[in-house]
C-alpha cells in the first residue's frame, strides 16, 4: 500500500538515524531542540553537496571566488544590515498550555484550513489582512486576527491568548572576560554580510572586475520561535551564499539570469521538474527590488529551499554609512555615451540555499522502497536513489568468503580504487545482505571479488539501481567508475 506523505517523511528521519545520517544533536540528555548533528554517512553526503554547489558557482565560474569569513563580526554590522532592529518574528503564547508560537504561523495554518475546505474567499482575505498587519508591523492587529479568527492552541484547544510581540531571531553572548553590554556579539544570522564587508578587500586583492561574485558556504544561526519538521528549520544550520555584484540598471538582467541558473542546478540532479516551482514574492523586503524562493514539494508541501533576491545597493550602502568607509567600485568601461561608468556602490544579486534543506531535499528525493516481488514471492529493497557524484560511499568491495586469499585480494583492490573514490570494505554477512544495505545508503557500485578473480583478475562488478551484474577486469574498474560518479555528469 502506498505510504502517506506523512509516514513517508518519517521514514526518512527513521532512516536518516538509523543509518548514519543524521543523529538528534546531545540525544542521550533527550536532546537539544531544532540542532542536529550529522553522522558518519551525512557528513560525506553533505560535503558532496557542498562540493557541487562550490564547483558549480565558484570553480566554473571565472567571475566568481569563494571566501570563508568568521561566524563572529563587528556588532555594528548587524546594526547597519537592519537586524539588530528589524530581524523579528512576531511571537503570541497560550496562557494554558504556555506554548509559544509565531502569530502569523498561526494565521498561515488557518489560511491553509480555508483553502482546504472551499472557503477561498475567507482564505485570500485573511492573506490580504495579515500582509497589511505584518508590513505595518501592526501587533495588536495580528492578535485581533487571531481572535476574530477564533483560532485555538492546538495543544490546549483553549483562545487565551498574551499579546502578540516581536522576537529577535539573532543569538547573542560575551565577547571576551567583560561583561558589559558594549562587549555584546552575535551569531550570524547570515552568511551574507561576511561577503559584504569583505567587498573591497576581495575586489582589489583578487582585481576582480563587475560584474562579478563572491561565494561562501558555512554555518549560521537563528533562534527559531517555532522548530519544527526535522532538519527543516533549525536553530543552528548552514547556508550557501553568493553575492553577484552588478552595474546599477543591470540587475533584473542578472536576477534572471540568476533565477534560471539556480533551477538548473537543482534540476541536473534528476528530480521530477514538477517537484520544483518558483514563487515570486509580491510583498518584498524594504532593501529588495525583486525576489523569488525556489521551492520544493516537500511530503509537508511546497516549501522554500532557496532564495534569490535583488538587493539593490542597500547593504554596501549601509555599511558605508555605519563604517564611514567608502563602498565603490569605479568602473573604467564606457557607456554608450563613450564615458567610463565611473565610481557607484554596485547593485547586489544574491542566491542564497540552505544546505540542511537541500540535505532533506535529496533524501526524500532517494529513498524508495522498491517492490521486487514476482509471481513465486514477495520482495522489495530499500533503496537510496543518490546521484552517484553525491553518494557518500562510490564502491564497496566484498571477498566472497573471508579465505583464500580473497580479502588480501580484495584489499589490494581497494588500494588501488581509494585514493580517488570513497572505498569500504566489507566481509560479513551474505553477499546478499551485504548489496542490500549498500542499496540502502546508495552506495552506485559493490565488487565481489571471488576464487575465479584470483585467476583471472576479473571481479563481479553490481550496478545499484538496475541490481544488474557483470563480470570485468579489475583493470577497467576506474574508467567504469570514474564514467559514473564524475562531477562532469552533474556540471557540463
Ligand atoms: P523561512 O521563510 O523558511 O524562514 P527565510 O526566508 O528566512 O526562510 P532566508 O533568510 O532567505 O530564509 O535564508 C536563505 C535560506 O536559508 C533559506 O532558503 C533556507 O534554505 C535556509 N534557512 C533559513 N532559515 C533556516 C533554518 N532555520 N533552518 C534551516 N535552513 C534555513
Amino acid at each position: 500500500m502506498a505510504k502517506t506523505n506523512d509516514e513517508q517523511f518519517k521514514n526518512v528521519i527513521s532512516h536518516a538515524k538509523e543509518y548514519g545520517f543524521v543523529f538528534q544533536s546531545s540525544e542521550i540528555y533527550d536532546g537539544l531542540s531544532a540542532v542536529y548533528d550529522y553522522g558518519q554517512l551525512g557528513s560525506e553526503l553533505k560535503n558532496n553537496i557542498k562540493t557541487y554547489w562550490w564547483k558549480a558557482m565558484v570553480q566554473l565560474h571565472e567571475n566568481i571566488v569563494g571566501i570563508d569569513a568568521a561566524i563572529f563580526m563587528h556588532p555594528k554590522v548587524w546594526k547597519a544590515s537592519g537586524h539588530v532592529d528589524g530581524f523579528n518574528d512576531p511571537m503570541i503564547d497560550n496562557k494554558d498550555s504556555k506554548k509559544r508560537y509565531r502569530a502569523d504561523q498561526l494565521l498561515e495554518d488557518k489560511i491553509a484550513r480555508y483553502e482546504k475546505d472551499g472557503k477561498t474567499d475567507k482564505a485570500a482575505k485573511l492573506q490580504a489582512d495579515m500582509d497589511a498587519a505584518l508590513t505595518a508591523e501592526d501587533l495588536p492587529r495580528l492578535k485581533t486576527l487571531i481572535e476574530e479568527h477564533e483560532i485555538a492552541c492546538p495543544v490546549s484547544g483553549t483562545r487565551n491568548w498574551t499579546e502578540v510581540r516581536q522576537f529577535n531571531l539573532m543569538f547573542s553572548t560575551q565577547f571576551g572576560a567583560m561583561a558589559e553590554g558594549s562587549d555584546e556579539v552575535y551569531l550570524r544570522p547570515e552568511t551574507a554580510q561576511g561577503i559584504f564587508v569583505n567587498f573591497l578587500n576581495v575586489q582589489k586583492s583578487g582585481r576582480m572586475k563587475i560584474p562579478f561574485g563572491i561565494a561562501q558556504i558555512g554555518k549560521a544561526f537563528r533562534n527559531e520561535v517555532i522548530a519544527r519538521q526535522f532538519i527543516m528549520r533549525m536553530r543552528e544550520f548552514e547556508q550557501m551564499e553568493m553575492q553577484f555584484f552588478v552595474r546599477p540598471g543591470e540587475d533584473q538582467k542578472w536576477f534572471a539570469y540568476w533565477k534560471e541558473a539556480r533551477l538548473k542546478w537543482h534540476q541536473a540532479l534528476g528530480t521530477t521538474p514538477e517537484k520544483y516551482r518558483f514563487h515570486d514574492h509580491v510583498k518584498l523586503a524594504h532593501y529588495a527590488n525583486a525576489a523569488t524562493d525556489i521551492e520544493f514539494e516537500f511530503p509537508f508541501g511546497f516549501k522554500e529551499v532557496e532564495g534569490i533576491h535583488s538587493r539593490t545597493d542597500f547593504d554596501l550602502s549601509q555599511h558605508q554609512e555605519y563604517s564611514g568607509k567608502k563602498m565603490q567600485y569605479f568602473d573604467n568601461d564606457l557607456n554608450e555615451d563613450g564615458k567610463p561608468y565611473g565610481n557607484y556602490i554596485p547593485y547586489v544579486i544574491e542566491t542564497s540555499i540552505g544546505l540542511d534543506r537541500m540535505f532533506l531535499l535529496t533524501l526524500i528525493n532517494a529513498l524508495e522502497e522498491e517492490d521486487l516481488s514476482t509471481p513465486e514471492k514477495t520482495d522489495s529493497r530499500t533503496l537510496l536513489r543518490l546521484h552517484p557524484a553525491l553518494a557518500p560511499i562510490k564502491v564497496a568491495i566484498f571477498p566472497l568468503t573471508k579465505k583464500d586469499g580473497l580479502p588480501e585480494k580484495a584489499r589490494e583492490i581497494m588500494d588501488q580504487l581509494k585514493f580517488d573514490f570513497n572505498c569500504v570494505y566489507e566481509e560479513k554477512d551474505a553477499i546478499g545482505k551485504r548489496y542490500r544495505r549498500m542499496d540502502a545508503i546508495g552506495t552506485p557500485f559493490c565488487l565481489t571479488v571471488d576464487h575465479q578473480t584470483l585467476e583471472d583478475e576479473t571481479v563481479t562488478i553490481r550496478h545499484r539501481d538496475t541490481m544488474e551484474q557483470q563480470r570485468i577486469e579489475i583493470k577497467e574498474l576506474h574508467t567504469i567508475i570514474e564514467s559514473k560518479v564524475s562531477w562532469r555528469n552533474l556540471l557540463s
